[in-house]
């Protein structure tokens, strides 16, 4: 039986109590939601796969100086991370036009970016994440103008790592969301990478067949999420064919 303390519960994820001060478990559940949870589904082992992914991920971002709430996976459906205050706004990243993007400003899925654009989010499910700007951050208190640096620059280095990182194996970093959080140490406050990275919240497309390899197969009644969640793992070396407890080797190179 569960006797931990459950802190939240969110739409994929709950988080509790740590084992220690300033520490808390992230669970992965198998739900999936879309459209501020107007459609609602559970998918068998789409926790384990983003528990999987995200582990990698945080662990890369860890290696190359990012900070994150990461500590370290625990077991199939949980990880260890510390302990931080969330801060309200959801960052944005794109490189190709697709999603809310393309519907907002009327350019066609797939339509390549001058440049790389970050957008930021206020996070509240009632109002449905609406896009906001750095004037609406700093004037409601949300973030201070140092803080929008911090996760913007942040965000940034993501992007370039990340975008790396999919182009050696075959997969086109079309767009992401991620959250930070403050980290508050002795009398020191620092900007960590919080939440997950996941296909739960980038767009991923197959760089030759541009299949998608996201949560958009959910959104989009495409069929096939596990499967596709499944060929990103087994791309980045942590998931393996006939294999019960597959151990992380590193990215499997894709040959054009
Ligand atoms: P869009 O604004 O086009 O719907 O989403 C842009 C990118 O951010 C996509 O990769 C999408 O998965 C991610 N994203 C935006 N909002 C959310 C959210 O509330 N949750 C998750 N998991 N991802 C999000």
């Amino acid at each position: 039986m569960n006797r931990r303390r459950r802190i939240y519960e969110g739409k994929a994820k709950i988080l509790y109590e740590g084992p220690e001060p300033g520490t808390l478990v992230q669970h992965f559940k198998d739900d999936a939601t879309a459209f501020n949870n107007e459609k609602h589904d559970v998918i068998d082992g789409k926790g384990v796969l983003n528990n999987r992914i995200s582990e990698f991920i945080f662990n890369k971002l860890n290696d190359i100086g990012i900070p994150t709430h990461f500590v370290k996976r625990l077991n199939m459906r949980e990880q260890l991370i510390r302990e931080v205050e969330i801060i309200p706004v959801e960052v944005i990243v794109r490189n190709i036009a697709a999603g809310t993007l393309s519907k907002r400003l009327g350019i066609d899925e797939g339509t390549a970016l001058p440049r790389s654009i970050v957008e930021y989010c206020f996070k509240s499910d009632e109002l449905g994440d609406p896009m906001v700007s750095e004037e609406h951050i700093t004037a409601f208190g949300w973030a201070s103008p140092q803080e929008i640096d911090e996760m913007t620059a942040l965000a940034l280095r993501i992007n370039d790592f990340m975008s790396g990182l999919f182009l050696g194996i075959g997969i086109k970093l079309v767009d992401f969301k991620v959250e930070f959080g403050r980290l508050y140490e002795n009398d020191l406050v620092r900007v960590v990478l919080a939440d997950e990275i996941s296909p739960d919240s980038c767009r991923l497309w197959d760089i030759t067949t541009s299949e998608k390899l996201d949560k958009d197969r959910f959104r989009r009644d495409l069929g096939g999420l596990i499967e596709a969640y499944q060929e990103v793992a087994r791309r980045l070396g942590i998931l393996f064919e006939n294999e019960e407890r597959p151990e992380p080797s590193g990215p499997v190179l894709v040959k054009s």
